[in-house]
């Protein structure tokens, strides 16, 4: 017809490599997006190979690219009252196995590459979990950090007065994550409600007493450990009298900490941005009791714990350093918790030389892909983040279920619920990565085995 273009056609790309250059192509600046991206495809040769339908419905196209993408701004009034303005996200990145389900970050590194690595990451998690629960995440570069109680509270009102119309019980559900807890999801579901009108599970991480689960805030911590222990298991090896590493100070390496006193290991360091703190005799409940109250109620720094335990040294963050000094201290385990791309290659080294046995990953992708490969070439147990820290969505999922039965299960039936899917995780990647020719390879595993699930759920929906 006259007037009317049409498009040239377009290549369908051959293979894993073709479609990760679209992805770079398409998607430019965002690395962390990219490596995410890099990590799943490159352990899904062995099933793509076996399985050609899924090239046929160019299903690695479809899956890279969300579904739908929000942004939007926030402005706030500071205490001064001065305007304020933030960007706010919400990635809706996959819905075939059930509805969008992943935190929300408050973080001035908050951006939308890192918000889609982390959705990406959420989809092949959430599938593993057991649960129907599609991938998606969100966030604002916020930083709660510093600010009063009600600035965060017209910052958090403020922005879910635009995401309310995107998301609701069937629809998204979205939870904590870095800078989001119990203090932000409360403030965000309070104007949920008044702005919809309704009470429902529209947020996970609740408080108890407004449809929240016993166990939620411990359940990323105490599952990453629940999986180290089974990584222990399958060489017949325990957690009993292993000195630990962990990073970060927040709500994951707080209840890893935890959980690691419960199991009989000796947790020696924790972390926040300003540096890490080293403990030699140990970090046992009294201490932990003292960093929870300095972090969850004084919102204060990990140094003052050097101050405090005075056998305890306290190492600052040094940019100019190719390494982190916490994962050159000697020890036997290595859990992760604070952020993205925290293990270089050069602290692999140092975690290798060291003789760590382990390494269970709290935080989404901490390792490097350099670190990651060098983890598995030295075949040490390698738990990677979207199977080890699995037990916080996985609750979260419980938290649903209970909110739409209008019931609540004791703290020991969720805490057993937690357990028991972190083991069924751990056989599923463990047994996936045996049936795909890569024995103890956890990565290809827990990548497989997530992409299936979805892979065929959208093969059976149609083109959607
Ligand atoms: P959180 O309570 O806010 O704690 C985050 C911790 O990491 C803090 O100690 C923080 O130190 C540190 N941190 C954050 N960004 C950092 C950076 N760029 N450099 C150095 N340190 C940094 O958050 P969280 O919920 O524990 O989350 C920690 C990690 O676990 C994240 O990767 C998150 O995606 C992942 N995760 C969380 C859950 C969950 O249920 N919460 C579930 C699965 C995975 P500062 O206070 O100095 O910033």
């Amino acid at each position: 017809m006259p007037g009317i273009m049409t498009l040239p056609e377009i290549k369908v790309p051959g293979d894993i490599e073709d479609v990760l250059n679209v992805v770079k192509m398409k998607n430019p600046a965002e690395p962390e997006f990219h490596q995410a991206v890099q990590e799943v495809f490159d352990s899904l040769r062995p099933a793509l190979a076996k399985h050609p339908e899924f090239r046929a419905a160019r299903l690695l196209e479809r899956i890279v690219e969300p579904e739908r993408v929000l942004m939007f701004r926030v402005p706030w009034l500071d205490d001064q009252g001065n305007v304020q303005v933030n960007r706010g996200f919400r990635i809706e990145m996959n819905s075939a196995i059930g509805p969008y389900k992943g935190g929300l970050r408050f973080h001035p590194s908050v951006n939308l590459g890192i918000l889609k690595f982390l959705a990406f990451e959420q989809v092949f998690k959430n599938s593993l979990t057991t649960l129907p629960m599609g991938g998606g995440k969100g966030g604002s570069d916020f930083d709660p950090k510093g600010k009063s109680d009600n600035e965060v509270m017209r910052f958090c009102q403020s922005f879910m007065t635009e995401l309310w119309r995107h998301i609701g019980a069937d629809t998204d559900v979205p939870a904590g994550d870095i800078g989001v807890g119990g203090r932000e999801i409360g403030f965000l579901f309070g104007q949920y409600k008044r702005l919809a009108n309704k009470f429902t599970g529209v947020l996970t991480g609740k408080g108890l007493s407004w449809g929240g689960s016993l166990i939620r805030p411990e359940a990323t911590g105490y599952g990453c450990v629940y999986f180290a222990a089974e990584m222990l298991k399958s060489r017949k090896d325990s957690l009993e009298g292993k000195l630990c590493l962990v990073s970060g100070s927040g709500n994951v390496s707080q209840y890893t900490v935890e959980k690691l006193l419960d199991f009989g290991a000796k947790p020696i360091t924790l972390s926040d941005s300003d540096g890490a703190i080293y403990d030699p005799d140990g970090i046992n409940r009294e201490k932990l009791a003292w960093v929870m109250e300095l972090k969850n109620v004084y919102r204060g720094r990990i140094r003052k714990y050097a101050d405090h335990f005075k056998q305890a040294i306290f190492m600052p963050t040094e940019t100019t350093l190719d390494h982190n000094p916490l994962w050159n201290i000697r020890a036997d385990c290595a859990f992760p918790g604070a952020t993205q791309n925290e293990i270089n290659a050069k602290d692999a080294a140092n975690l290798i030389m060291n003789g760590v046995k382990l390494v269970a990953e709290g935080a989404n992708m901490p390792s490097t892909l350099d670190a990651t490969r060098m983890f598995l070439d030295a075949k040490i147990l390698y738990g990677p983040a979207k199977a080890a820290n699995a037990g916080g969505v996985a609750t979260s999922g419980l938290e649903m279920a209970q909110d739409s039965m209008r019931l609540t299960w004791s703290r020991d039936e969720v805490d057993n619920r937690l357990h028991q899917i972190m083991i069924a995780i751990h056989r599923n990647c463990y047994e996936t990565a045996e049936t795909y020719g890569t024995p103890g390879n956890l990565v290809n595993g827990a990548n497989i085995a997530g992409f299936l699930k979805v892979a065929n759920a959208m093969l059976d929906q149609g083109l959607v």
